[in-house]
């Protein structure tokens, strides 16, 4: 195997050892019915890779969901012990992939072999976890009320409720983790360990991955015995795919991690079907950071040299990359900010993730640049050599960020916007101000952390997670965790698509009244066989 690796990032790899045919997974059953075909494409050199992918057509994406309507009937009876092993069995089959999944994954994406690395760890860390909340069990969120037939004036009947799987999901993948967020992501364990089977709708910056990885689940699926349909996946470079799986009337849900124009179009569409189904779209975010006064006479230049790192890490490809700041008017601001724009610009150039992307940061970037109020202080040329982009910052007052809400919408990027407040009341006025965040973020001493308060409370109705001088790019995969935020965030505030909490999703709450003990579910019998935690009569019980 020839292999070209110039600062992380495979640049040619070929030939590709795994067989790659371009074909859908419909269930276990290969399939290109389809006349269109597509490829995908090395972003560090714009040339074409060899595969061609086929455009699934609705036939195809309707064999899919039907296969997972009917994988559903007997899924979602499965174990937590059952779908527990399952899961692990996926992140076995997806390390036996070796290092052409990696290779791959590079070529596709541009991004360099470590990350990618460290993005398979987290990927497989993520099945793992949900594997644990499986096998421990009380995530159904059991609830018993034990009957009072002699209760007057009416008896009280025996009520028990649990979580259970909603139907067939249909999952989109982002472009920005070829693994964390795609295939094997977040979205497909979470409904899976739910118990929820999955169809996926490949992404087109990353068709060869996607079909190693879905290689890996299909086989999963087989070697633990599930019904054929658990897990399906479909390619296409085009609106229509995605559309004809979320109009699919037997699909129940739809998880999407993307633009806000694709998720917004999505849940729309899912809104206007007959029968209206969740759609929990994880959107673009602008993450505001806010450097409080104290924080920045203390540590100005470190926190300069933080911020920096945290705008251009990744080429700034984060949904959760602090697309602006907030600073208060002091002597050190003027150098402050000179700071974060010297070490953004002397971070070099970057390869974005497609063209497309590239072209979005640019016309981004230039918008920004046009906004009366508005300076752009880092002088280099937007774009590179072939598919690089150099990190970009702006500089403007609250005043003309409050008249101007487009400073504070993403451009996904290597970018940022320092907003220049005048005082604390300008600062708060700016935060009541902001629609949806995943993150936002405060700098401050002990005292400053005091004295803003009332920012800390704003910030609560407008985030999903709040950080404390900290960065917020780097997502920790843990129960506590809440990756999402009010709209245009995510179309669902009340939802985390990372950590244990995202299985929420994709269950709802069932009641079971006056059931006789052989009927109920294990999670639900009188004696707890499961020895799970339980609400019994209001109080915890095992
Ligand atoms: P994208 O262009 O929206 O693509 C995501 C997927 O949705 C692709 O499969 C795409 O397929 C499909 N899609 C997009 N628009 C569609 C439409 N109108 N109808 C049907 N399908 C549609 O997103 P991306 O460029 O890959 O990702 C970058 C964005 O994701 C950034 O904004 C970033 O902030 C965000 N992101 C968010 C999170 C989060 O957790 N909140 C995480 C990572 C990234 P086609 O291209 O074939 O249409």
């Amino acid at each position: 195997m020839l292999k070209r690796v110039r600062n992380g990032i495979v640049s040619m790899m070929c030939p590709i050892q795994m067989e790659l045919t371009g074909h859908h997974f419909l269930g276990s059953s290969r399939s290109a019915e389809g006349q269109q075909t597509f490829q995908g494409f090395n972003p560090a050199t714009g040339e074409a890779l060899p595969t061609h992918f086929y455009e699934a057509t609705p036939a195809e994406v309707g064999q899919a969901v039907e296969k997972a309507a009917a994988a559903f009937a007997v899924f979602r009876k499965k174990s937590g012990v059952e779908k527990a092993a399952f899961l692990e069995k996926i992140g076995e089959e997806i390390v036996a992939l070796g290092d052409e999944l990696l290779q791959t994954a590079s070529l596709e994406t541009a991004l360099p072999l470590p990350r990618l690395t460290g993005e398979r760890g987290r990927t497989v860390g993520q099945l793992k976890l949900f594997a644990d909340l499986l096998r421990e069990g009380s995530w159904v969120d059991a609830r018993l009320d034990t009957a009072q037939p002699d209760r007057q004036p009416a008896a009280k009947p025996d009520l028990r409720q649990m979580q259970r799987a909603l139907g067939p999901v249909g999952v989109f993948g982002a472009s920005n983790f070829p693994l964390a967020f795609s295939v094997a992501g977040g979205d497909t364990a979470s409904a899976i360990a739910a118990g929820c089977p999955v169809v996926f709708k490949a992404h087109p910056a990353h068709p060869a991955t996607c079909e190693l990885v879905a290689g890996a689940i299909v086989r999963a699926v087989k070697a633990c015995g599930l019904p054929d349909g658990t897990f399906s996946l479909v390619q296409g470079a085009g609106t229509e795919v995605g559309m004809a799986l979320v109009q699919h009337p037997l699909v129940k849900a739809v998880g999407f991690t993307g633009s806000y124009r694709g998720g917004k179009a999505l849940f729309d569409a899912a809104v206007r079907r007959p029968e209206p189904i969740p759609v929990y779209a994880e959107m673009g975010s602008t993450n505001p950071v806010f450097i409080l006064p104290g924080a920045l006479r203390e540590r100005g230049a470190a926190l300069a040299v933080g911020l920096a790192g945290s705008i251009t890490l990744g080429v700034g490809q984060f949904c959760t990359n602090p697309g602006v700041f907030v600073v208060p008017t002091l002597s050190e601001t003027t150098d402050f900010v000179k700071t974060v724009g010297e070490k953004l610009s002397a971070t070099a150039p970057g390869v974005m993730l497609t063209s497309g992307i590239r072209q979005a940061y640019a016309s981004g970037i230039g918008k920004l640049g046009l906004v009366v109020g508005t300076e752009r202080l880092t002088l280099a040329e937007l774009t590179g050599e072939t598919g690089t982009v150099t990190p970009q910052l702006l500089r403007t007052t609250a005043a003309a960020a409050l008249a101007n809400p487009e400073l504070t919408e993403e451009v996904f990027g290597p970018s940022s916007v320092a907003i220049v407040a005048d005082d604390k009341a300008q600062t708060l006025e700016f935060a009541r101000n902001l629609h949806g965040h995943l993150t936002a973020t405060l700098h401050g001493t002990s005292e400053d952390l005091t004295d803003y308060a009332e920012l800390i409370e704003i910030l609560e109705t407008k985030v999903g997670r709040l950080v404390i001088n900290g960065f917020p790019t780097g997502v920790e995969v843990a129960s506590a965790m809440v990756h999402g935020g009010p709209f245009p965030a995510t179309t669902d505030s009340r939802s985390t698509s990372v950590g244990t909490a995202a299985i929420f999703r994709f269950t709802r709450p069932v009641c079971y009244q006056d059931f006789p003990e052989t009927l109920l579910p294990e999670e639900l019998k009188s004696d707890n066989p499961l020895g799970i935690w339980r609400r019994v009569d209001g109080s915890l019980k095992k």
